[in-house]
Order: C-alpha cells, then structure tokens, then sequence
C-alpha cells in the first residue's frame, strides 16, 4: 500500500489522481490533500478519503474549514502550510498537481525527503529546472512526470538508452485557435480560449493551450527531464490528440505512445511506474478515430512558443521569467483587463527589461518570480 499526498486536490488534476486511486483501494491510500481555497469540495474529499493532515492555503478558509468538520484531522493554513504537508506528513509519493510557481517550494521539500513526484506541476521543473534535478540527483528523490506527452516520452524511453534519441517529438493540440488567422487574436474572448477542443483542464493551462505557452513549457519541461538540448526537442501539431508523443532513435526508428485525451491514465502510470495497473478506463478505438494529421507548428502566430524555445535556449533566470510574466499576463486577460495578443508582448517585454542571470540560485529564483510579477503587474 502507498501512501499519497496530493498537493492541489480540488484541481483537474488533483480530481483525476483521486479518481484513480479510488479504482485502486487496495495499492493506494490518501494521507493527504491540499487545497488553495476550495473548502466546500475539500471536505466532501476529507469525508470519502479520510486523510491525516490537510492544508488550505486560504488562511480564513482554512479557520472556516475547522469549524465545519468536528474531527482530529489536522488542518494546516498558509503557504507555510503547504509546505508543511510537504515536509512533515509521513508519505510514499506525493502528486504535484498545484499550478504555476506556487508548486515550487513544497515539490523541493518532497525532493529532500527523496520521495517519488508524480509531476503534474510544469512550472516546478520551468522555472527553476537545474536546482530541481540537482537536488532529485543529490537526495535518490524521482520525478514521474504525469504531462501527458512527458509520460509518453518516458514510457517510450523504458528499456533504450538516453544517448541513442536523436530527438523528442512533442504533439501539440494546436488548442482552440489553430485554424484562426493571428488576426482573430486581437479581439479573441476569454469564452473562446477557454473552449479546448479535446482537453478538459484548469484555466490556466488551458488559456496556455490557447497561446501555445503550454507547449513551449513542456519543451522547457522535457530538457529538464530528459537531459536534451532544445534542438533535440520538436514540437508537431496532431490535433486528434491521440499520439501523446514520441521517440526518434538514431536508427531513424519512431516510438509513439497512444491514448485518448484523459490524464487518469499517466497519472496512474506515475504512481504505479515499473508496474502496469489493470483498470477499466475507456480504451482507444482506432478506427473511430479514422485519421491522424501532423502539421509543423506556426512560430509566427504562436509567439509565446517562440519565446519559450528561445528564454529554454538563454537559459539561467529566462525560464523563470517568462513562466512569470506569462501567469500574471494570463491572470490579466482572464479577468478581461488586456487582450489575447497582449499575453504574448507582455512576456517579451519582461524578457527583455528583466535582467538576466545566468546560474540563480534558489533564492535569486525566488526574487526573480516576485520581480517579474511586480513588473508585468505595474507596467501594463
Ligand atoms: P487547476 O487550476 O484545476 O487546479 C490547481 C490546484 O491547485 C487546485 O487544487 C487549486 O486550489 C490549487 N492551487 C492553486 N493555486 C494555489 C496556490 N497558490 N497555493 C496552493 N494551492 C493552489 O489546475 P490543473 O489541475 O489544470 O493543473 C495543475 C498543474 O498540472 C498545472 O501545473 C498544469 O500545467 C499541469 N497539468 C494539467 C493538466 C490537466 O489536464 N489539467 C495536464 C497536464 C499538466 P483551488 O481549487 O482552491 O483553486
Ligand atoms: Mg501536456
């Protein structure tokens, strides 16, 4: 039996992880969940799964939380709470399904305790990759990555040998707009970018969908996780979304990894990994399905793509800034205040004004999140 701790359970992700393991009672068990607000669902989690510990960030809804559930679970407040759940409750893997930088800090507590991170939370390994991966090497930790195309690439990669990929072939949706001109996105509604043609998630993500921001992130995610410099890294439009993606070996040889749009599936993978669970998830009709279609991605269009390759390629603090100025710029435009073509200016402003770092440490990544966001919040 292993013990898990979601951090993000009132999620998509965090969801779909439990789920999963209710399909699996007898090989998991919840410890613990977290939430950043979200009490009204949080307690109806805490009634099925009966963890030990839970933390709300919200700390008014955390006191709000205690006075409605009369038990002994423990309930934590704060950022400083989340990190504590990390840090001090007794767990096997703990699920990284909160979004943006938030994630960051209770993943690196995990990582010290040498746990297994199923990583569903991109922006950890973003903005702060090198520190994250030197510490999973430094503390035996492991990360199972739960993207989607991530899981793909690594149950691609069981049983070969790193030094033999010639490349790494992201698929990519291509989101809600890829057949609309780059003229649409002046006047694009927040309605319209949030309608994801195969995936149903957050509306962070999903506003990354639409931007193409979601892919230049995970190529930012796969040099993390794989090691592979960004000329190693492609991305393809396949907008079935059925290939999650795939392997070139140096034999000219491709290995793909199939499935529908539903992310029970990696997310099982991460928990379970080396073994394959049996389940009773909706399998793949091929012939449903009929065609699969590959198109090169429109760097022109999808600016935000572009500046993901190229602050991946600078390196140090440009990947922290970009996720930065890109979260704020997304806030923005969810709450109607800049257009849909801003997000992308927003962010190469910020790249360009901000100044670069080549080798941050913890701390100066800290200071670059907050400096950035200061600056994308006051400038525009
Ligand atoms: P959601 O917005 O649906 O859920 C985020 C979760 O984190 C919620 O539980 C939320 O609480 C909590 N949370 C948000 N902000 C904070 C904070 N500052 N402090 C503490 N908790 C917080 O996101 P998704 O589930 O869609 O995505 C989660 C992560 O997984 C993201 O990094 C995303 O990129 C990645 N991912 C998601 C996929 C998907 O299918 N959804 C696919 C692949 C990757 P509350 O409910 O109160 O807001
Ligand atoms: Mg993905």
């Amino acid at each position: 039996m292993k013990k898990v701790l979601i951090l993000g359970s009132t999620g998509s992700i965090g969801v779909n992880s439990l789920n999963v393991i209710r399909e699996h009672p007898d090989k998991f068990q919840v410890v613990g969940i977290t939430t950043n607000s979200n009490i009204e669902l949080l307690e109806q989690q805490i009634n099925e799964f009966n963890p030990k510990i839970v933390a709300v960030k919200d700390v008014s809804q955390a006191k709000a939380l205690k006075k409605r559930l009369n038990s002994s679970i423990e309930i934590l407040s704060g950022e400083d709470g989340i990190i504590n759940a990390a840090l001090n409750s007794d767990y096997d893997i703990l699920i990284g399904a909160m979004v943006g930088f938030s994630g960051l800090l209770p993943t690196i507590e995990a990582i010290k305790k040498g746990k297994r991170i199923a990583l569903a939370n991109k922006e950890t390994l973003v903005v702060a990759g090198e520190i994250v991966t030197g510490l999973v090497a430094e503390f035996s930790a492991e990360i199972i990555p739960v993207d989607s195309e991530h899981s793909a690439i690594y149950q691609c990669l069981v049983g070969e040998n790193l030094e033999e990929v010639e490349k790494i072939i992201l698929t990519a949706s291509g989101g809600p707009f890829l057949n609309k001109d780059k003229s649409f996105f002046e006047n694009a509604t927040v309605e319209e970018a949030l309608n994801h043609p195969n995936w149903k998630m957050g509306n962070k993500i999903t506003i990354d969908s639409a931007t193409m921001m979601n892919k230049g992130l995970e190529v930012i995610e796969a040099h993390w996780l794989f090691g592979l410099p960004a000329e190693k890294i492609e991305v393809v439009v396949h907008p079935q979304s059925i290939i999650h993606s795939m392997v070139q070996f140096q034999d000219g040889s491709i290995k793909a990894q199939l499935g529908l749009p539903d992310m029970k599936l990696p997310i099982q993978y991460a928990l379970s990994f080396p073994e394959r669970l049996n389940n009773n998830f909706t399998r793949t009709n091929l012939p449903s399905i009929k065609t699969f279609t590959f198109f090169e991605p429109d760097f022109d269009k999808f600016e935000c793509l572009s500046l993901a390759y190229q602050a991946l390629r600078s390196g140090g603090n440009a990947p922290c800034i970009l996720n930065a100025a890109n979260e704020i710029a997304v806030e923005k435009f969810l709450l109607g205040k800049i257009k849909f073509s801003e997000i992308s200016k927003i962010i190469y402003e910020a790249l360009s004004k901000i100044e670069h770092q080549k080798s941050p440490s913890l701390d100066d990544i800290i200071e670059c999140d907050k400096i950035t966001r200061d600056f994308v919040t006051n400038s525009f």
